[in-house]
């Protein structure tokens, strides 16, 4: 974390706590969900959460707002759901970069069924990579310390999108 991000991560956190009772006003019960969400949205105003799954939704939000009042962790959305266009622009400049894989084919990848999402800074991925699983939400790939998917139950991390496990190709020939 640089001097700035410390600096804007102690804003957000006073910006929420500003807000608190404005949002105990429209959503009682829910105040610090809302006063995060809001302080959040200010602090990563490029951010869209919108075409994300409710199920994803609902992850991605309660983990952040545990994140943030519970431990003082900001957690923002590069990129969450992508259309099958984006997603295949995405995939065909990955296919022009140096190293392993960072994108799937729109059909195989999580961002378009809204399930994926791309966040920021490593401090905050690092809470989600630690806390994530109470509420569904794993990282995936070794080499995107940022991408995180929601899923019933753990999965197997694999190295990189798209790398598949070789024990359980089964061969041909076996009985059946
Ligand atoms: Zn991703």
């Amino acid at each position: 974390m640089t001097r700035r991000d410390d600096l804007y991560a102690l804003a957000a956190k006073t910006l929420a706590r500003l807000l608190y009772p404005v949002a105990h006003l429209s959503a009682p019960g829910r105040a610090r969900h809302v006063a995060c969400q809001w302080a959040l949205a200010v602090r990563y105003p490029r951010e869209s959460l919108a075409g994300l799954t409710p199920a994803a939704h609902h992850a991605f939000t309660t983990a952040r707002t545990e994140a943030f009042w519970r431990d003082g962790v900001l957690i923002g959305l590069t990129s969450g759901y992508r259309d099958a266009a984006e997603q295949h622009r995405i995939y065909v400049a990955d296919q022009d970069k140096p190293g392993l894989p960072r994108a799937l084919p729109p059909a195989e990848s999580p961002h378009v069924r809204g399930l994926a999402m791309d966040v920021r800074p490593r401090e905050g991925a690092r809470w989600l990579e630690e806390h994530g699983s109470r509420h569904h939400l794993y990282r995936t790939y070794d080499n995107e310390w940022w991408h995180f998917e929601l899923h019933p139950t753990r999965p197997i991390r694999l190295p990189y999108p798209g790398a598949r496990i070789a024990s359980t190709v089964r061969t041909r020939g076996g009985t059946s």
